[in-house]
């Protein structure tokens, strides 16, 4: 009897942060390696409405499972959101049983992958004899710091924001401790546990893929390729960022109006799919691109005092816009267009009206801007977002970085001054250039030659000779 195809399981963690490039990645091994692909999804409530959309908009070849959804109710209502995302998986486990299970018995699963903070699954997948993956979503300075986080945890005594010296990341350009990724700001958290928990079993994973690619994280790459004992092997896979129309985007009003604009013209502002920002600073936002008489399209969510608080579900509570400063609707009528809650971004990027983007600098949203040649304004917020940004801003150059202010705000002459300097300016001139430069970089990876797409092949042929038992 013919041995059935391979079959890869992914479990995603939730937020479209991380399905969408995993998504991508599915569509590659269907497309270019003849595997067949099941998600499942582990989930909170509030977590499916995007992804169920996306997910059942897919081919044949990727189906998705449902698993049902935890209960939070017995956590603080301060439980940070790397918990969170770590517990939907671990909660899930026995339900994920169940469905790998019911998979292996149908299909020759060789492989379960999940992402960042998913490394609980591994138990499950070491169950069936399924080899453990991860795809790492972000960076690979972040994972340089990952694979050296228990080491640091060992070495360092203080916060790591206290540290005297900058926190030496293997091949990574140098940073303060207080611009590491957020959980790790507070090392008696539940958070930090969970991240360092997560981190000591990167090492489980027999391979880890990471979002990235040579030309835009050299250093860490580098770095991440030499061989110690109990390192998994690194395959930099990307960038993998979403090509396709969104579902139900064809009619989209931001695309039509982008039509209407003349080339290169209109800075795109979006802080991802959770990013939000405090009252006052979303007033001198505003104003900032008022006074800068560029044209802008903004995706506007409600304020609020957390930067990532909508992350869960990403629609906006109130009506955004019933915040923004009296008048401002009307006055930049025409020049600017204003979106509740979520725009086809990928979409926007490639569209040749869209001349630069001010982003929170998710890492999906920087490789979406990277993949179209769009320069950046960095506005981090979240997550590893200023780890990002340094790179962006000092190492690439391909981004402009507003200055905070003493009462840590950037006003609005400080943003209208560099949404000019970008659009219209010589430095802005520069960051295009160098961007363009990365897009063609990026292209080429990714070409059939490309060292992107070999490395996944790499991957996909181990996976071919993966014996269960
Ligand atoms: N996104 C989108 N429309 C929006 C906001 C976000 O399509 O209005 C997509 C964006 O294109 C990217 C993802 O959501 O693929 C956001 O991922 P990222 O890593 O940039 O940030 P996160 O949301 O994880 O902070």
């Amino acid at each position: 009897m013919a041995e059935k195809p391979p079959h890869i399981a992914i479990v995603p963690t939730p937020g479209m942060g991380h399905l969408i490039p995993l998504i991508e990645l599915a569509k590659r091994l269907v497309t270019h390696h003849g595997f067949t692909v099941t998600f499942i999804i582990a989930n909170e409530n509030s977590f499916l409405k995007a992804p169920k959309a996306v997910l059942q908009s897919l081919p044949p070849s990727i189906d998705s499972i449902f698993l049902p959804p935890v209960s939070f109710d017995d956590l603080p209502a301060d439980t940070k959101i790397e918990t969170m995302i770590s517990l939907t998986v671990l909660r899930s486990l026995s339900h994920l049983r169940s469905s790998l299970e019911l998979l292996v018995s149908k299909t020759r699963v060789v492989a379960l992958v999940v992402d960042l903070f998913g490394t609980d699954a591994f138990d499950v997948a070491a169950e069936f004899g399924v080899a453990p993956y991860i795809f790492f979503t972000s960076t690979a300075m972040a994972l340089s710091l990952f694979l050296f986080l228990p080491k640091l945890d060992e070495m360092v005594a203080c916060e790591f924001r206290d540290m005297n010296e900058p926190v030496a990341i293997p091949g990574c350009v140098q940073v303060h401790g207080s611009e590491l990724l957020d959980p790790v700001q507070d090392r008696r958290s539940d958070a930090y546990k969970c991240v360092l928990n997560h981190t000591k079993r990167y090492r489980l994973a027999e391979g880890i893929m990471v979002n990235s690619f040579m030309e835009l994280e050299p250093g860490p790459l580098k770095a991440l390729q030499t061989l110690e004992p109990g390192k998994p092997p690194v395959y930099p896979v990307g960038p993998l960022t979403r090509r396709e129309p969104e579902v139900g985007s064809g009619e989209n009003e931001c695309l039509k109006w982008l039509d209407d604009q003349p080339l290169g013209s209109v800075l795109f502002v979006a802080f991802g799919s959770g990013g939000t920002l405090p009252s006052e600073q979303l007033n001198e936002l505003a104003l900032g691109l008022e006074m800068s008489e560029q044209r802008f399209l903004w995706v506007v969510r409600s304020p609020s005092r957390v930067a990532a608080s909508p992350f869960f579900s990403v629609h906006s509570q109130d009506d955004p816009f019933s915040f923004l400063p009296q008048g401002f609707v009307d006055r930049t009528k025409g020049r600017g267009l204003l979106v509740s809650s979520w725009a086809p971004q990928a979409q926007i990027l490639s569209h040749a009206s869209t001349g630069g983007f001010l982003s929170h600098c998710g890492w999906n949203s920087t490789l979406e801007s990277v993949a179209c040649g769009v320069p950046m304004i960095a506005w981090p917020l979240y997550a590893e977002q200023k780890m990002n940004a340094i790179t962006l801003t000092n190492g690439l150059k391909v981004a402009l970085r507003p200055k905070v202010n003493e009462n840590g705000l950037i006003d609005r002459n400080e943003i209208a001054q560099i949404v000019k300097g970008l659009m219209e300016e010589e430095e802005g001139k520069d960051v295009r250039s160098r961007m363009k430069d990365l897009k063609d970089a990026a292209a080429k990876v990714l070409s059939p030659d490309g060292s992107s797409t070999k490395a996944l092949a790499t991957v996909a042929q181990k996976w071919k000779a993966h014996k269960n038992y």
